[in-house]
């Protein structure tokens, strides 16, 4: 691409240097990967038909995943790992929410999800949201077709929660930890059932999935987040799914200096959760994210008990598996202890590219 400078974000042709056509894409000038290509060849155009094709691809892969009924929330398009770049859309029950991601996916959605809406009425859809996160101006919501929604119950595995439609992060959820939810609620499980201690510390807790899969499981739980909302929500869930809130504990406060505090205070927990917000927004961010890591794992390790469970996840799409693994050796957590048990990433309904690792970039690493 040469003299694309001052342009708007839009759809191009890409050309080489003969003239013949190589493909098309959205041009966005101002982002990093001037432009995401979406076909190659000439024959493929880009268009509103190959839009609405590649989300009926899509939604029939996922038609494979979830046939038992007991999961209604998962993705249905995941950007690039389904081959449309800048397009995250996510399935709440019977609602499902579009997330643009970047000025050229806003600018070219209008164009090529025309023809969507019998796609999604196909699938059981029956309103579609859009949700727009602008840097510095917030979020907002609107209906692209059905009645207004805010708020819907969904299940995990047979578990209810509740989706904030309007306040949640990102489409409302965080649907990539579903396994790893599962996960935890197994883990507690295994360690009751051999009179482990089930103490929980849930940090970065949002709405509580965690939380909730470990006290359905008979855990004790204290989830930390800084947003008050997200504790509100999770409480709904728990009530929603038969566990008393007033059992477990609340705290809303910034996770490194909850975790200071209590070291002070010599409390312990047998199962320590860390799920923070991404630290490395971009390549150059890296070596601080790494320290950052470092620094968490840490005081996370310092308030664990022994023969405890460490689970750290890191959703980075710039620090790989091994580069995050390197942030939970004996030095970084300086006791030696803990081995790797296991290392997850996210479930199939968020599929990824071969050659684009970014894509994976959902890292759960269990230690004990
Ligand atoms: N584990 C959650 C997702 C976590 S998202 C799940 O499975 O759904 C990250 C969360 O970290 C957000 O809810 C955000 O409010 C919270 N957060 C961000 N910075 C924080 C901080 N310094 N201390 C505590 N919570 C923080």
């Amino acid at each position: 691409m040469r003299g694309h400078e001052g342009a708007s974000p839009r759809i191009v042709t890409l050309r080489g240097e003969d003239g013949a056509e190589l493909g098309q894409g959205v041009l966005d000038p101002a982002s990093p990967i001037a432009v995401r290509v979406w076909c190659l060849g000439d024959q493929v155009r880009l268009d509103a038909r190959l839009f609405a094709d590649r989300l009926a691809r899509a939604i029939a892969v996922r038609g494979s995943l979830f046939t038992d009924g007991t999961t209604t929330a998962y993705r249905l398009l995941n950007g690039e790992g389904d081959r449309t770049p800048g397009f995250v859309l996510d399935r709440y029950a019977d609602v499902a929410v579009l997330r643009l991601d970047g000025a050229g996916a806003r600018a070219v959605a209008p164009e090529l999800t025309r023809d969507i809406e019998p796609v999604l009425r196909d699938a059981g859809i029956t309103t579609l949201l859009e949700r727009e996160a602008v840097r510095g101006e917030g979020k907002t919501v609107h209906v692209r077709f059905g009645p207004e929604r805010t708020k819907v119950e969904v299940r995990e595995h047979g578990v209810p929660f509740v989706v904030d439609l309007v306040h949640g992060q990102k489409t409302g959820a965080f649907l990539d930890q579903r396994e790893n939810r599962r996960r935890i609620g197994e883990l507690v499980a295994r360690r009751r059932a051999a009179g482990l201690g089930v103490r929980v510390l849930n940090l970065f807790s949002y709405t509580g999935g965690f939380s909730l899969r470990a006290a359905l499981a008979g855990a004790e739980v204290t989830s930390v987040d800084v947003a008050a909302q997200a504790h509100a929500t999770a409480q709904e869930s728990f009530r929603l799914a038969g566990v008393d809130p007033k059992g477990h504990l609340f705290a809303s406060a910034d996770a490194f200096a909850f975790l200071e505090s209590a070291k002070k205070r010599g409390q312990r927990w047998d199962v320590v959760i860390s799920d923070p917000p991404s630290f490395a927004p971009s390549e150059k961010a890296k070596p601080r994210a790494l320290t950052a890591y470092r620094a968490l794992h840490r005081a996370c390790a310092d308030v664990l008990a022994d023969e405890g469970v460490f689970v750290a996840a890191s959703c980075s799409s710039h620090v790989g598996a091994e580069d995050f693994l390197t942030t939970l050796d004996d030095a970084a957590l300086g006791r030696s202890d803990l081995r790797v048990l296991e290392v997850h990433g996210a479930p199939p309904d968020h599929p990824s590219l071969a050659t684009f690792p970014e894509g994976r970039y959902l890292k759960l690493v269990v230690l004990a």
